[in-house]
């Protein structure tokens, strides 16, 4: 039997999400009314995802339906947001039960683990395209931008670099994996997690932040340009798992970690003063971080190998 857009929408989407009371009015009608609390912001992130640029035929709809969430929710963690709340637009070549169950299980899975209720979207014939806005919450004065560095302040960057970027050098044939190396390379790329409570653990240490599903350097370039700084880390301190630094000469050395794409994590700026809270508040909650440079007054990017060279991160 063909879905209409009315049964993909009931069965897939409507009643399988979590309630929140701060939902006024949800899926079902016009547009979707939600309960701000007093003295907060609202924070909008968005993860858009289009078969043929960010996924094939072959990747697993679960995955799909947990990256497009977890891209909205790391640009919502890149500003100190709570999430709330989130819509899906959805362009379907032809309703597929199989895949539609299993998309909707990979979204529902990652909303549950944060709370986040469904609120609205649409629904349309076209090519396969994914696309959710999520929101967040943060009390005024709280949230953290780009901007808010100067020189001397430390740069960090939460959890791990690189493995997503190594499955997929292995899935374009640069580098060989293992079966057990590439089946934990790809969890990585297709099931990352968004860095939301090491964005909640950073409200008022952090100077700057920025998400870095670009690459490191990209993400770090954001915060150099707004506050017009520079900043030099050391290729030593980058913290790269143990399976990419048994393959990091063949897969490009250390442009992998400053430049692959993929990663959900957070790079970001504190003041020295405050560099003993940061690790303390982190080591409580059972985050990790690491130190990896210093914001300095010399425009641009740099990145030393121990014996002091630079590695230019775009050079191939
Ligand atoms: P309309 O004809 O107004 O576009 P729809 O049938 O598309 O109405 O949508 C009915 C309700 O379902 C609306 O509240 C809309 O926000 C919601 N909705 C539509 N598509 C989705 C989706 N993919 N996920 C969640 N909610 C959806
Ligand atoms: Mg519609």
């Amino acid at each position: 039997m063909a879905l209409t857009e009315f049964t993909v929408i009931q069965r897939y989407f409507a009643r399988a999400h979590a309630a929140r009371p701060d939902v006024v009015l949800g899926i079902g009608d016009d547009a979707a009314l939600l309960r701000v609390p007093e003295g907060h912001e609202v924070a909008i992130g968005v993860g858009l995802l289009a078969e043929g640029q960010h996924f094939t035929p072959e990747s697993p709809p679960e995955s799909v339906g947990h990256r497009a969430l977890a891209i909205a929710l790391s640009r919502l963690a890149a500003v100190a947001a709570e999430p709330a709340w989130y819509t899906l637009a959805l362009t379907l070549p032809s309703p597929d039960p199989d895949w539609l169950g299993a998309f909707s299980r990979g979204l529902r899975e990652l909303a549950g683990r944060y709370h986040l209720a469904l609120v609205g979207g649409d629904t349309t014939r076209g090519p396969l395209q994914v696309v959710v806005h999520a929101q967040g919450l943060v009390p005024q004065g709280q949230s953290l931008q780009a901007r808010g560095t100067r020189p001397g302040d430390l740069v960090y960057v939460t959890g791990e670099l690189g493995l997503a970027g190594l499955a997929l050098l292995a899935r374009q044939g640069e580098v060989r994996l293992g079966a057990c190396e590439r089946q934990a390379a790809d969890y990585r790329l297709e099931r990352p997690e968004p860095a939301v409570r090491a964005g909640l653990a950073l409200r008022g240490i952090a100077g700057a932040a920025a998400g870095i599903p670009d690459g490191l350097a990209a993400g770090l370039a954001t915060i150099l340009r707004a506050d017009g700084v520079g900043a030099t880390l050391q290729a030593g301190l980058l913290p790269i798992p143990a399976l990419l630094s048994d393959h990091l000469e063949r897969a490009g050395g250390w442009v992998v970690p400053l430049t692959a794409p993929g990663d959900l994590e957070l790079c970001f700026t504190v003041a020295p003063e405050r560099q003993a809270v940061l690790e303390g508040r982190f080591a409580e909650l059972g985050l990790s971080c690491a130190w990896i440079g210093t914001i300095d007054r010399v425009p641009g990017l740099r990145c030393l190998r121990e014996d002091g060279t630079d590695i230019a991160p775009t050079d191939p």
